[in-house]
């Protein structure tokens, strides 16, 4: 039995190659996975539950499938689906997971985030991510209308585009102390997370332990996964869109 690991596929209707490859990933790989877990930024947007676009329905089904089949599914917000919530998790069969989680990996405690909350550097966003994460904001959004959400939800997209312009690569990326608070709270040597789209192992050591930061990939190109079992180490894998 198998577990995997996906982030930032960024779902939406302009990139039906992307849509297709998610299809293909849960009837090729994740039926046949005991447990799959999406650590963020799985839809490009998401203002609500109740939008229900064919997209959404579509992937709704799927995941459905997927979960009455008997595969555990888990999901963690990233900062473009922040929003996605109960209704979602009831209509598909996912589990909402908190960022960050520690999870029991075959016997060894691993911890997943999305990542954007270790890009510290960028302190402008960690206070943008704080005021969207704020309940009451959120409460208030989620009742406006749908095209009142849609277009506060262009205009965020349109200021962020517009600010990710001027950033340097290095604030794009995690900072490595927020890295080692997150391992060293956690009390783990493994962390999964995704969003910086840059895929990749990266070794450290912390308090003379050795550590792992597994880096998950986004899906423009190529479906990046981490496969893990009982046996062997969690592999990073992946192969081109339309494989
Ligand atoms: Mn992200």
């Amino acid at each position: 039995m198998t577990t995997l690991f996906i982030s930032d596929l960024h779902l939406e209707e302009k990139r039906p190659d992307i849509i297709e490859a998610f299809f293909d990933f849960l009837n090729n790989k994740a039926c046949k996975a005991e447990s799959l877990y999406i650590l963020g930024d799985f839809f490009e947007a998401w203002i609500g539950d109740d939008e229900n676009t064919p997209l959404q329905i579509s992937v709704k089904d799927a995941l459905k499938k997927l979960t009455d089949s008997g595969t555990q599914l888990f999901l963690m917000h990233g900062n473009r689906d922040f929003l996605m919530g109960q209704l979602f998790c009831e209509e598909t069969g996912a589990t909402l997971l908190s960022d960050p989680s520690t999870i029991n990996l075959y016997g060894k405690d691993v911890l997943l985030m999305h990542g954007d909350s270790l890009c510290s550097h960028d302190v402008e966003y960690i206070k943008f991510r704080k005021s969207m994460r704020n309940e009451e904001w959120q409460t208030m959004f989620l009742k406006r209308t749908l095209p009142e959400r849609q277009l506060v939800a262009q205009q965020l997209r349109t200021i962020s585009q517009a600010k990710n312009k001027g950033k340097t690569l290095e604030i794009m990326d995690v900072k490595p102390e927020d890295v080692v608070d997150a391992i060293k709270t956690a009390n783990v040597t493994t962390l999964i997370h995704g969003h910086t789209h840059r895929p990749a192992i990266h070794e450290l050591e912390i308090d003379k332990k050795s550590c792992k930061r597994i880096v998950l990939g986004d899906w423009d190109k190529n479906v990046w996964y981490i496969q893990a079992d009982a046996s062997s180490e969690p592999a990073l894998l992946n192969y081109p869109l339309g494989h």
